[in-house]
């Protein structure tokens, strides 16, 4: 199948920032996700306002996959991690942000070094929660502030990117009304929908403050939603 191009911006002011690419069925279906899925809410609103707002030489490329859905940053990757991280021996970053590409498998296929596909709750793994996931990824190296390192969600350890990008997901599934939410990046277990208690966690609790750190205004604005608009909403506490 041949593959076509299209950019993809609702707000018709940063028209190239956002790219699709694939077969035109995968261009229409993911065009479709994100119409009726992401932009008409508020937290996938949100991601995508804070993605529009990344420097104009950083373009996010979404493009067809048929293995695995994941962020990669293309180009010098020193400029997708926060400015002054150790990327020993490769220098320093810069901060400045980073082009990336977010492979999407519609079919939320796993690749085989994720636990051969087990690992995965079918609550979590459908397309427009599996694409918010990546975006989040995806908006953390467009503005240069992807950070290496791990942390502790739910008694679990993980990568910092991935509990930041979990969490966000669960607030999207939250307003979409789905409130089985995720605990971990590996495993199928569940999480309390408390967000009070979540954000009262020490470790959580930075983890949110590196969040509103890193991308402000998308935190406030989505913080200033309260407990109105969804349940889960960690960042109203
Ligand atoms: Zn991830």
């Amino acid at each position: 199948m041949p593959e076509i191009t299209r950019f993809y911006d609702p707000t018709r002011q940063r028209r190239t920032k956002i790219e699709l690419r694939g077969t035109h069925t995968w261009v229409q279906t993911v065009e479709t996700i994100l119409n009726q899925w992401i932009n008409p809410s508020f937290v996938g609103r949100a991601v995508l306002d804070d993605i529009y707002a990344s420097p104009a030489h950083a373009k996010l490329l979404i493009r067809e996959s048929n293995l695995e859905s994941a962020a990669q940053v293309t180009g010098d990757s020193s400029n997708a991690h926060y400015r002054g991280s150790n990327l020993a021996p490769f220098g320093e970053g810069t901060g400045i942000g980073a082009s990336t590409m977010l492979l999407f498998d519609i079919a939320c296929k796993l690749p085989s070094k994720w636990c051969s596909g087990k690992c995965t709750n079918p609550r979590f793994n459908i397309p427009r929660h599996v694409l918010l996931h990546e975006m989040v990824h995806c908006m953390r190296q467009l503005r240069g502030r992807w950070r290496i390192g791990n942390t502790v969600m739910n008694g679990k350890a993980m990568p910092l990117e991935e509990a930041i990008a979990i969490v966000v997901a669960n607030m999207f599934m939250s307003e979409k009304g789905d409130n089985v939410l995720r605990a971990h990046h590996t495993g199928i277990a569940t999480m309390p929908n408390d967000p009070q208690a979540f954000a009262a966690d020490p470790r959580v609790r930075e983890l949110l403050d590196q969040i509103k750190a890193d991308h402000p205004k998308f935190y406030n604005g989505v913080a200033a939603l309260k407990k109105t608009h969804f349940p889960f909403n960690p960042f109203a506490f």
